[in-house]
């Protein structure tokens, strides 16, 4: 890989401030220095230092986030904040993307990460990659509504959803006064549509008012995290979703 590219998926800067880096002969190959990012390194074999400290290359990177409502899951946007701008300097330069998309204002458990194949095989529709939600609703539900949910619901021409998974946490004891104890359920869906737990609950004439992922395949959200806080897998983890 070139030698820039290596520099900036390690974390030592943006591919600008890399040139820089590397102008300013801080960088080394093999004990010489080195100022053409486009040389070629072997990761495996050559040492690669900065500031005469060895780097060691890390080429893929798991990040857990607690995702807040208010930004959205994208690694750029012209009026909001991103994931990405959550992230702190040192994983900016990795290229990492969200995995999947959360709304604006869905909250909890987003994956994010350089690894496009890892990446690809949690949303490919093929591997019906299970993803659980938190969500409080309007109404109570009904048998038939848990019926439908789970059964199938058609949310477009050509679309009705997967076979699903409800199960009722608490209920409002009383129909007018929601306050008596909220509606909530957790919900478990193989798909990815577009809004598609909130087109569901719509779909049987009830609104979200709030959701949250708790998982995605095995990996479950670590409670420990606050809004907007992130961490790296543990190795476990990430096995887990292999
Ligand atoms: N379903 C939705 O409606 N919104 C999300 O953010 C995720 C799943």
């Amino acid at each position: 890989m070139r030698l820039d590219k290596f520099l900036a998926n390690s974390g030592i800067g943006t591919r600008k401030e890399v040139k820089e880096i590397l102008k300013n002969k801080k960088v080394s190959v093999n004990n010489v220095f080195v100022k053409d990012g486009k040389i070629h390194v072997d990761e495996e074999k050559d040492i690669v230092k900065y500031e005469n400290k060895i780097i060691n290359y890390k080429p893929f990177v798991y990040i857990m986030m607690n995702k807040p409502a208010g930004v959205i899951s994208a690694t750029e946007d012209s009026h909001h904040k991103t994931v990405i701008d959550l992230l702190n300097d040192e994983y900016r330069t990795y290229d990492i993307f969200p995995v999947g998309r959360l709304d604006i204002d869905t909250e909890g458990l987003l994956l994010l990460t350089n690894d496009g194949i890892l990446s690809h095989n949690l949303l490919s529709p093929k591997k019906h990659v299970d993803k659980k939600y938190y969500v409080k609703i309007a109404k109570k539900l009904n048998e038939n509504d848990i019926k439908m949910l789970e059964n199938g619901i058609k949310l477009e021409e050509n679309f009705v959803t997967k076979k699903a998974k409800v199960e009722i946490i608490s209920e409002s004891s009383n129909e007018n006064d929601c306050k008596k104890s909220d509606n909530l359920v957790y919900i478990i869906i193989s798909e990815g549509k577009f809004h598609q737990v909130k087109r569901m609950f719509k779909a049987i004439n009830n609104e979200v008012l709030y959701l949250k992922r708790v998982k995605m395949g095995n990996l479950l959200l670590d409670e420990n995290l606050e809004l907007g806080e992130y961490r790296e897998l543990t190795e476990k983890e990430l096995n887990g979703l292999r």
